[in-house]
This record gives C-alpha cells, sequence and structure tokens, in this order.
C-alpha cells in the first residue's frame, strides 16, 4: 500500500491550525549554479528569512544607485512583484487601472487556489503577509483531492498535495478568497506605492539613457524608471506596445463559478474535486469559513451570455440545474444550495505561448505574459513564480554592479535571464492547462449498446476498457506531474 493511500484510509487529517506546516517549517531558498531558485527542507520552529532574500536585501540598499521599477496593473503579479521589490530595497511603483475591479467591490470574484512552491516563495518574499494569507485562507492539500465521474461521483483517480510539500518542508495547498489576498497585498505594499486610476497607455524607452523607460498613463502623467514590467493581464496593453496586438483563444468554454454558503457532509475529507462529464464539468472546492467554491465549465460559443436573455439571475441557476441534471447529488446539491446572485459567468479565453516576454528594460509576468486556462488553477502561482524569479535576477544585477546598479546593459541582461529561467516551467503548464480541458470535457467512461435488444446495458453503466488504461496511466503519471507542478520542480 502506498504512502497516500496509507493516509487516505486514516481518519482525515486537519491541520487545526489554519498556517499548516506553515508555523514549523521554513522554507530555505539558495541559488543553483543555474541560478534558479531551489527550495530546501528545513523544519524548525521560528521563521527565518531565506537566506537568498535577506543578504540581497541588505546589498541592495547599500550598493550603488538603487532601481525604480515601474509596474503596469496592481493584480496578484504586480502586487507580489511590489512587495518583493519593496523588500528589497528598490523603489517601486504601481499603476493600476481600477483598483475597485481588482477587489471586487462587494461582488464575489471567488477565491484562488495558491499551490505549496508559489506559498513558499510568498513566504520567502514576506514573511509577515505569508503568515496573513495562511490565517485567511483553507487548507484543502490536506485532505483527499482528485477526479471523479460526474454521473455516479465514484473516485477516478485521486492525488496527493500534502505528502509531498511536507516532504519538503513546503506549505501544503491552500485556497483564499481574491478580495483577502489583495487587501493583504495591498496592505503590505502600501497606498504610497499603488496609483489607483492610472491606466498605462504606452511608453517609451531611450535607449542609453538613465533612467530608460517612461511611462503615459491616460490622464497624460509620465513618470520614469528604470523597468517597466507589464502585469496588466491577459489583455495587456504594454504586451501589445511590445510585440503588436494578436488575438486571444477562446478556449471553448464558458465557466460559472458559485459560492454557497454550505458544508457538505463530506467536508473533513475531502478538499478539492473535479467531476468529469462530456463537454462539461464541475470543480468544487472548500473555501474554510463554511463555504463551498464551485465552478461549472460547459462547452459553448463565446458571449452565449444569459444577461441577454431576460431574467438574468434566475436563467443561470435554471440553466445549470438543467446542464447538470443528471449529475451526481454531490453537484446537484451545490449548485440548489448557491444563492442566484452568488453565481458569475465569464468566457475562458488564453493566448499561444510566446517565448520572448520583453525588449530592452521592458519585461512582462504573470497572464500578460503567458494566459493559461484555469483548469490546473496555475495562473497566480505561476505569476508569483514569475515575480521571485525576477527580483533574483535585479538581485544579481545589484550584487554584480560594482558602482550603479542602474547600467543598462546590466539591467536588460537580467530581464532576458528572467524569462530564459520562466520560459520551460511556464511552457509545460501552460500546455498542460489547456491539455486539461480537453482531457477533462472528453470523459464519456460507459459503453454504449445503441443496437436494440441489447440497449438496456447502457443503463448498467459499464465503464469501457479504455477507462481502465486511462485510469491506470494517470494514477502513475499524474502524482508526478502535480508532485512537479506543485513544488516547483527541481529535485530539492
Ligand atoms: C475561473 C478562474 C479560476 C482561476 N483559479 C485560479 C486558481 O485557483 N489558482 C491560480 O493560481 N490561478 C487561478 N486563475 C488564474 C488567475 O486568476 C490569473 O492567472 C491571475 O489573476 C493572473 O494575475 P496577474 O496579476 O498576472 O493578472 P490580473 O490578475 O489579470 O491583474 C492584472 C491587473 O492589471 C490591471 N490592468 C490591466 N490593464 C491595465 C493598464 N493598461 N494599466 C494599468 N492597469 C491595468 C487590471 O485592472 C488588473 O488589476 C483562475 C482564473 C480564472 C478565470
Amino acid at each position: 500500500m502506498t504512502e497516500f493511500m496509507a493516509k487516505l484510509l486514516q481518519p482525515p487529517l486537519r491541520l487545526a491550525s489554519s498556517s499548516a506546516c506553515s508555523t514549523n517549517t521554513e522554507l530555505k531558498l539558495r541559488f543553483k549554479a543555474s541560478g534558479d531558485f531551489v527550495v530546501s527542507r528545513r523544519c524548525e520552529a521560528g521563521a527565518p528569512q531565506s537566506e537568498a532574500f535577506s543578504s540581497y536585501s541588505s546589498r541592495t540598499k547599500s550598493g550603488g544607485g538603487s532601481l525604480r521599477i515601474l509596474i503596469a496593473g496592481g493584480g496578484i503579479g504586480g502586487l507580489v512583484l511590489a512587495l518583493a521589490a519593496k523588500r528589497r530595497g528598490y523603489e517601486v511603483m504601481v499603476f493600476e487601472k481600477d483598483l475597485s475591479a481588482v477587489r471586487g467591490e462587494g461582488r464575489h470574484r471567488g477565491p484562488i487556489q495558491l499551490l505549496s512552491s508559489a506559498l513558499g516563495l510568498l513566504q520567502a518574499i514576506d514573511h509577515d503577509v505569508a503568515q496573513q494569507v495562511f490565517q485567511a485562507s483553507c487548507v484543502t492539500g490536506d485532505r483527499i483531492n482528485g477526479l471523479a465521474d460526474g454521473l455516479s461521483g465514484h473516485w477516478f483517480t485521486k492525488f496527493d498535495l500534502f505528502t509531498p510539500a511536507v516532504k519538503r518542508g513546503l506549505p501544503v495547498t491552500r485556497v483564499i478568497c481574491r478580495m483577502a489576498l489583495q487587501d493583504i497585498l495591498l496592505n503590505a505594499v502600501g497606498p504610497d506605492i499603488v496609483f489607483n486610476n492610472s491606466k498605462v497607455v504606452d511608453f517609451t524607452q531611450n535607449s542609453g539613457k538613465v533612467p530608460a523607460v517612461t511611462v503615459v498613463l491616460d490622464d497624460g502623467q509620465e513618470y520614469e524608471g528604470n523597468v517597466l514590467v507589464g502585469a496588466d493581464g491577459i489583455w495587456s496593453r504594454v504586451r501589445s506596445k511590445l510585440f503588436g496586438p494578436d488575438h486571444a483563444n477562446y478556449s471553448g468554454y464558458t465557466c460559472y463559478s458559485g459560492l454557497a454558503n454550505f458544508s457538505p457532509a463530506y467536508i473533513d475529507t475531502i478538499g478539492y474535486r473535479v467531476f468529469l462529464g462530456l463537454n462539461q464539468y464541475f470543480v468544487a472546492s472548500d473555501v474554510g469559513h463554511g463555504k463551498m467554491q464551485w465552478y461549472a465549465f460547459h462547452k459553448e460559443p463565446p458571449m452565449t451570455s444569459s444577461s441577454s436573455k431576460g431574467n438574468v439571475i434566475f436563467y443561470k441557476k435554471k440553466r445549470l440545474l438543467g446542464l447538470f441534471a443528471n449529475w451526481c447529488k454531490e453537484v446537484t446539491e451545490l449548485i440548489t444550495e448557491t444563492p442566484d446572485n452568488m453565481i458569475l459567468q465569464r468566457d475562458i479565453y488564453d493566448r499561444d505561448m510566446i517565448y520572448t516576454w520583453g525588449i530592452g528594460q521592458v519585461t512582462l509576468l504573470g497572464d500578460a505574459a503567458h494566459p493559461m486556462q484555469p483548469n490546473l488553477g496555475q495562473g497566480g502561482c505561476m505569476a508569483i513564480e514569475d515575480c521571485y524569479q525576477l527580483i533574483l535576477e535585479l538581485d544579481k544585477c545589484a550584487a554584480s554592479s560594482s558602482a550603479d546598479i542602474q547600467q543598462c546593459d546590466e539591467i536588460v541582461a537580467a530581464l532576458r535571464r528572467y524569462e530564459r529561467k520562466r520560459i520551460f516551467r511556464v511552457t509545460a503548464v501552460h500546455t498542460a492547462s489547456r491539455m486539461a480541458s480537453k482531457v477533462l470535457t472528453a470523459y464519456q467512461p460507459y459503453m454504449e449498446f445503441r443496437c436494440d435488444p441489447l440497449s438496456y446495458l447502457s443503463t448498467l453503466r459499464i465503464i469501457k476498457p479504455s477507462v481502465h488504461l486511462a485510469r491506470f496511466f494517470l494514477q502513475f503519471f499524474l502524482p508526478q506531474f502535480m508532485t512537479w507542478m506543485m513544488c516547483g520542480g527541481r529535485s530539492w
């Protein structure tokens, strides 16, 4: 019996403290020869800062001229980058076109799942902020997570988000309300750094001059800096100015998301479950505080929006109950328990990967660089990893600059190194997110008997042999991929 199976058969291990694994374990980040971040396990009381971050922060502060980093966009990526830059003593300015859209202003924007690697890096960037995130979030990785049959509710495969994290001394996967996360980040970054109602509409690069980048806002104001980072999301203005406009791809799916004030009977044993079906799938996750978050993905043309069809609020719930009518109770009860006004809908887009993210002293991160489908819940995590790597490279530049960190060629080299080091991992996750969309919605497990005398056999739900094969393959492959994805892809 595998370690994971043994764990599943035990009574569920709910980590009483929401900061599971984080109070007595600590990340230790160091550089490898390649320069990529590596995390090694260190379980002990207290919370020392990571070696890499503390040493580089002091060098930067005492080093030559300080770098001014301009950031377009104050979403997860922009704010985490601003936090990391601030902690390292860089001068930083964030231009956000509409903070109320980021915060949701009363409209729930759904929680976000943060995997171990992203949490570990957040911890290394700012230990206090990570503690606040731990306290405001709900651990899901300590329970059973996996894929299930949408019709019967039976498990298809399970994956272990707990053991790989704990083995590496990383925090365990958790989910947090987006607004809570944004509030924590905003407070830590500070209102003097984040400029609201500041839409970036243009920028210019003055090669050879210091500072080298000028950002132009929609009210005509201009700001100069040494680096511009486009963290302005999937519809990035910085990206289109850098590389010209390109079209976003409609994934083929619209996504309904709902938040229910409801604690199902299985809440203590199951954290996160994806129910599979044909051309549609359903994700349910405990998000703490007696609430369940769910996402219903359905294949349909874009803009098949309910808002144009009369009674909007009623329509979404009614439509979903129709689409998932014959699905298992775990799915239908979540839809039923969700108030109409807590159901949102958005069409899902991504973009093809690009392998150059910057020119000169401008670069991209997060969704601006690599917008991906949300099937694996990885876009935000990848944005956090980007931030860490970017500051790491700028820190190296600060460390090696004998006189002036504002040296253009060194900054340019640091930005290109950051891009190179992120491309492989991000491309793999981006590809897997697209594949997951196809795999999750091609699920048609039962044999169909079309000719009359045998048609009654269809009702017996006899599983196709190919499904057993797929399950066998997934049970071997999925844990390895999940571990790579959630722990950072290094053999630490
Ligand atoms: C349904 C769904 C579920 C998801 N679940 C997860 C999950 O569980 N885990 C996970 O890790 N990821 C998840 N994601 C993905 C995640 O939401 C994104 O990848 C993440 O928000 C990207 O962060 P970002 O900062 O790069 O971009 P964004 O969050 O899009 O932020 C961009 C910011 O830039 C601002 N902006 C845009 N243009 C300008 C401009 N010209 N000037 C100034 N400001 C500008 C915007 O207002 C916005 O605040 C999910 C996505 C969806 C759609």
